[in-house]
């Protein structure tokens, strides 16, 4: 892999950086106080094509390779987690998921609308009794003629109350165990399902979390991504994809966290001089800057390996694991280095820290990406 980006990832970057600067970071101390869905900063960012980045252009994106999509995830994120989940589930859990499992009418009939905007995708698997252990999901699916009857609940969707079609995993033959479950395209206008936000998150605040209410759902028989049975694989691969974008998102929070650290602490005076001239301050500054350059990396080669088409659940694991430990290491170290005033919204370094927390917890928590490592590196299944 050669490290210099090129011209076109080097323009997507910097496209990406002048949009978060200017129309992102501003507001997300108000949306975040507030719990306000960044719906406007949407809305800016789709003539852009930022909602479509790595789709090919023929069914609405732009085409980015995926060193050009973490690029642009990371910029988001260093911005604002909360408009990079939603932009995480939009892109990687549900655009790049039809992409590579829907038929060519499914691709043609989701994705220009999920590119531009005008429609928002979520991606339902976690339900109010199984998260880690997506095996045992209950919502099931029921055969009614040529249509499919859903029935359950699902817990923490992201985007699950703005959206206007869902990705759903049910289950629909509970004898063959997780070969029984299926992947279901929803469209909301045809097949409408209900939702309830969830509020008093510690973080992520701004981003739309909700229990997604399927009483009863009746769908056509082509709701169906992939096969009936394969919503297992579906939902794995679809995690893969995820937890790439919350890799470079978490990135992003770090770099963020260097960025508020070296500016506070040049002008922060203490004992006679700035407190970045403090070898005890610097050297806070120097592990946030090695982590983050790591992390970089590891989500850089996971991107190449993905750029060839080549297996990389193993160092995309490798990258979310790395990634989202470190960025909140270094925004404890952020707040550490603003002193009392890193314990207040007036800086933006304890919105970054209570952010960065779950990436340590979604698309499969720290602990579950240690058993996948494991698996790899020992050959024995520990979830099995
Ligand atoms: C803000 C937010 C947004 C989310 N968005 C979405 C979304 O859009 N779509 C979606 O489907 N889900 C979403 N989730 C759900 C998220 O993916 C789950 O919360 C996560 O997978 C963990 O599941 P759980 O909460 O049920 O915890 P559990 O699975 O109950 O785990 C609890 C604890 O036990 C540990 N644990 C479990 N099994 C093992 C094991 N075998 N070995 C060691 N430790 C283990 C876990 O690591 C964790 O520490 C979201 C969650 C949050 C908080």
């Amino acid at each position: 892999m050669d490290f210099d980006l090129t011209s076109d990832q080097e323009q997507v970057r910097k496209l990406a950086r002048d949009f978060a600067d200017r129309e992102i970071a501003p507001g997300a101390r108000e949306r975040d106080r507030n719990e306000t869905f960044p719906a406007d900063v949407l809305k800016k960012m789709a003539p852009l094509g930022l909602l479509g980045g790595p789709v090919p252009e023929e069914y609405g994106g732009i085409g980015l390779d995926f060193i050009g999509h973490a690029l642009v995830t990371e910029e988001i994120g260093r911005a604002d987690s909360s408009v990079r989940t939603t932009l995480s589930v939009q892109i990687s859990l549900v655009e790049l998921t039809i992409l590579k499992f829907g038929t060519e009418a499914q691709k043609r009939r989701y994705l220009p609308k999920l590119c531009s905007g005008e429609t928002l995708g979520c991606f339902g698997l976690t339900e109010p009794e199984a998260g880690s252990d997506a095996t045992k999901i209950r919502t099931s699916a029921k055969r009614d003629g040529r249509d499919w009857i859903l029935r359950g609940r699902k817990m923490w969707i992201s985007n699950g109350s703005v959206s206007g079609m869902a990705l759903v995993f049910a289950q629909a033959d509970p004898a063959k165990g997780h070969r029984g479950i299926t992947a279901f395209l929803i469209d909301r206008e045809e097949s409408p399902y209900g939702s309830q936000g969830l509020h008093g998150k510690l973080g992520l605040r701004s981003s739309d979390s909700s229990e997604l209410i399927l009483d009863d759902v009746r769908v056509p028989a082509d709701a169906v991504l992939g096969e009936v049975g394969e919503g297992f694989k579906i939902a794995m691969s679809a995690l893969d994809s995820g937890r790439y974008s919350v890799a470079a998102g978490a990135v992003g929070v770090a770099q963020a966290c260097i960025d508020a650290a070296v500016t506070y602490s040049t002008q922060r005076q203490s004992f006679g001089k700035p407190i970045a001239g403090h070898q005890l301050v610097q050297e806070m500054i120097a592990d946030m800057v090695v982590e983050t350059e790591a992390a970089r990396l590891l989500v850089w080669r996971a991107g190449d390996l993905k750029n060839k088409g080549r297996p990389s659940t193993r160092e995309t694991s490798l990258a979310k694991l790395y990634a989202s430990e470190a960025a909140q290491r270094a925004a404890d170290n952020a707040i550490q280095i603003h002193g009392g005033y890193g314990f207040s919204d007036e800086f933006p370094v304890e919105r970054y820290w209570r952010d960065a927390r779950v990436n340590r917890l979604y698309e499969g928590t720290t602990q579950i990406q240690k058993l996948i490592i494991g698996r790899f590196t020992t050959g024995v299944d520990a979830m099995s």
